[in-house]
């Protein structure tokens, strides 16, 4: 067994999951890089194959769903810059590798998107090869000026570029990322082709990357236009009539209201909750809940009723989040907090590959740091390959790798698994009411949940000091869910840096 290691006292009594997964935004996702996830032939580079024998363990940890960082052939380590939409990427696989795996997946439980990248190409693709020699057919896939307007990238710079012929195009990520032209019908149609061409292989949605920037205004707006929102409702709706039930989220990274709008105005059936991500993190750095209650409270009045938010500690653009949490040293105290409030707050939860264990960026900064290989055991090669790992993984954090942490019962993993447990045995966690309540402390976040005939309290105490709190929902007798402990009433008590999920009677 791959889990053998005891449970501890706390580990929840029933582990059978009851929580229905009838919805992609039910259950708990995890994203991986496939190329840092599980090397199988050894050279030193994850792939395919690799996620496959790894599946079982995902679903050991209760993951109902995957999303694959971009698998297409790509001149980049990353894949964000695409030379072919339809094929697998040789480094990860073949096409008779990714069957395998959604066959895989799916036999336990587990629903896979993709990476799926219609804001740009690769400057290598043979479309803008094409259209960069003047050739008509594709020409129009892509955004030519001779006299380009001044306007900025998504990184500051000039979102235009020279090209060979001595005219500029658009590339608002870069010169190797030219910006597909969305105002043409011949690409939309490609991109829906291509989206239709994965669902009928077998995957269950796709994660749009940079769905903000699809299709830029006139006047030199980059984001969030008007023909943009009216690119997501033509696509949401096309994948809808192709495969009903699949996932399409976007990476909306942007403010509120404009994540709102993909909702209202575009019927996107998830985003991914940037605000939120950004006021739980600094609500655990500064030890106060109350921008966190705010945004949440907001959030719940403010999204459509049938919007799915997905929420997350991290993801691969920014730096893992147990870096930022263990200075001067590991804090494991937080880590767990941090876990315990992504699983019970509303929304779906997406694990970065490696969270689990608090893995900390890699070596050298910038993006490849915070995509380095899996930690699957301590010393060379980690567990992750048997060659030499593509890029250094860096010494890592003691205790810091899958088969340590399993040995532990008090370990991170241990906590995430539980806690990914919890919330699959209680509809109210995984996809109930939420009402955020004024819990008259600063360090304390209270949140009621309420699904399937039953109502929870959530208590979570960001401080380092023990908190009392006196609420109405309080005054009867109280049922502490982990425990089994019993309340009688009145103030409650929540340690510091804990979480506690309460059962009102
Ligand atoms: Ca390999």
């Amino acid at each position: 067994m791959l889990l053998a290691a005891a449970m501890t006292s706390t580990a929840v009594a029933n582990d059978t999951p009851q929580v229905p997964l009838t919805a992609p935004q039910h259950g708990v996702w995890y994203e991986i890089f496939v190329r840092s996830f599980q090397d199988s032939d050894g050279d030193g580079m994850g792939d395919l194959n690799g996620v496959t024998k790894r599946l079982p363990y995902l679903a050991e940890l209760g993951i109902t769903g995957v999303w694959l960082m971009p698998i297409h052939p790509s001149p980049s380590y990353h894949g964000y810059d695409v030379t072919d939409y339809r094929a697998i990427n040789p480094d990860y696989g073949t096409l008779e590798d990714f069957a395998a795996l959604l066959a895989e997946a799916h036999a336990l439980g587990i629903r896979v998107i993709v990476d799926f990248i219609p804001n740009h190409s690769s400057s290598s693709h043979p479309w803008f090869e094409a259209a960069a020699a003047g050739g008509a057919e594709y020409r129009d896939y892509y955004v030519w000026s001779n006299d380009p307007p001044d306007w900025r990238g998504t990184r500051g710079g000039n979102a235009w570029h020279q090209g060979p012929a001595g005219e500029s195009y658009l590339g608002l990520f870069s010169g190797d990322m030219p910006d597909l032209n969305h105002r043409n019908e011949a690409v939309r149609r490609e991109f829906e082709q291509i989206a239709r061409y994965w669902l009928e292989f077998g995957v269950d949605g796709f994660r749009i990357d940079a769905i903000q920037h699809l299709v830029e205004s006139d006047d030199g707006r980059i984001a969030n236009t008007e023909l943009t929102y009216a690119w997501v409702e033509r696509f949401q709706a096309y994948v809808d009539s192709v495969a009903p039930g699949a996932l399409v989220v976007g990476e909306t990274w942007t403010e509120m209201p404009a994540i709102i709008r993909y909702h209202e105005a575009a019927g996107l059936a998830m985003s991914f909750d940037y605000p939120l991500w950004r006021e739980l993190l600094s609500g655990l750095q500064s030890r106060s809940a109350s921008d966190l209650a705010f945004g949440l409270a907001q959030t719940l009045e403010h999204y459509p009723e049938n919007a799915w938010r997905g929420i997350f500690l991290g993801n691969h653009d920014q730096t893992r989040h147990a870096g930022l949490f263990s200075l001067p040293r590991r804090d494991e105290r937080r880590l767990r907090l941090a876990a315990s409030l992504l699983l019970t707050l509303p929304g779906t939860p997406f694990l970065y590959y490696g969270e689990e264990l608090g893995m900390v960026d890699g070596p050298g900064g910038g993006d490849v740091a915070k995509r380095t290989p899996m930690r699957w055991e301590p010393g060379p090669g980690l567990g992750f390959t048997s060659g030499t790992p593509w890029t250094d993984p860096g010494a890592g954090t003691p205790g810091v790798s899958l088969a340590e942490q399993l040995q532990a019962p008090s370990s991170l993993w241990w906590h995430y698994r539980r806690a990914i447990s919890l919330r699959r045995l209680h509809p109210a966690l995984d996809h109930g009411d939420s009402v955020v309540i004024d819990s008259g402390e600063r360090a304390v976040l209270a949140l009621k949940r309420a699904a399937a005939g039953e109502t929870l309290l959530v208590l979570a105490n960001l401080s380092t000091r023990d908190v009392e709190v006196k609420l109405g929902e309080l005054e009867g007798a109280t049922t502490e869910i982990i425990t089994g402990a019993t309340h009688p009433g009145g103030a409650y008590l929540v340690p510091g840096l804990e979480l506690r999920i309460l059962r009102l009677e």
